[in-house]
């Protein structure tokens, strides 16, 4: 026990060397224990990322309450409304369908909640997401302008597992080109400023090519054991 703490310090250290001011590390503890995350929390870590809901209320109900809590796996809508209170950022939103619940639900706590659009960058067929095409044909309908309660700060996406470094750089420059051309067309604002890419294998490239939140699990926590 004392040797795995030990490890997720010596982790962060040498990590949050390597990332720039601006950039956010956000401590991916999904599947990980409480404690995992009470070590990296005494690190200076404020911002963690999990891919279920309810692992997430649960941790939120018994960790630190300036902990702010980013949903990054696939959403189903009727899980919004356990998040909904608390939740700082949602960056897995594809439809204009779960916006709209998140929505409804984010009225219901007099809360406007920051979402990230998320795009299909990889070649993968399994991985969720849009297209720009697919945003931007939600994103200019009457029923998008309406919502009152959702605020869209940017973008998100996975590269390719893959070793080829070129093949994940571009698809990084994809995934900013469409930030670029999103800012530039529908959200002139600052608040649309985001760019979540790059996780424990890619982060560095990520960061080249623009990203303003790194996603990173392994690296900090160690491998993910499912079985449990
Ligand atoms: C699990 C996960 C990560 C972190 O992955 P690591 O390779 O462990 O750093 C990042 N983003 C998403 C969407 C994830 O589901």
């Amino acid at each position: 026990m004392y040797f795995c703490d030990t490890m997720i310090r010596e982790n962060l250290q040498r990590i949050q060397r390597t990332i720039p001011d601006g950039v956010l590390l956000l401590a991916v503890s999904k599947t990980k224990p409480e404690s995992d995350i009470m070590e990296a929390y005494e690190f200076g870590c404020r911002s963690f990322g999990e891919n279920k809901a309810q692992e997430m209320v649960g941790k939120y109900e018994h960790l630190p309450k300036d902990i702010r809590w980013h949903m990054i796996g696939h959403l189903q809508t009727n899980k919004v409304k356990y998040i909904a209170p608390f939740v700082s950022l949602i960056h897995s939103v594809d439809s204009l369908n779960l916006l709209e619940t998140i929505n409804k639900e984010a009225k219901k706590c007099n809360r406007v909640i920051p979402c990230l659009l998320q795009f299909h960058i990889a070649t993968e067929e399994t991985k969720f997401g849009l297209s720009l095409e697919e945003a931007e044909e939600f994103i200019t309908t009457p029923e998008f302008r309406e919502l009152q309660n959702i605020e869209i700060h940017g973008v998100m996406g996975m590269a390719s597992f893959t070793d080829n470094t070129e093949q994940v750089r571009n698809e990084f420059r994809h995934l900013k080109s469409i930030f670029d051309t999103l800012h530039a067309k529908y959200f002139p604002s600052d608040t649309f400023k985001e760019i979540s890419m790059g996780m424990s294998g890619d982060y560095q490239i990520a960061i080249e090519e623009g990203s303003t939140i790194v996603r990173i699990g392994s690296s900090i926590f160690g491998a993910r054991n499912y079985a449990i």
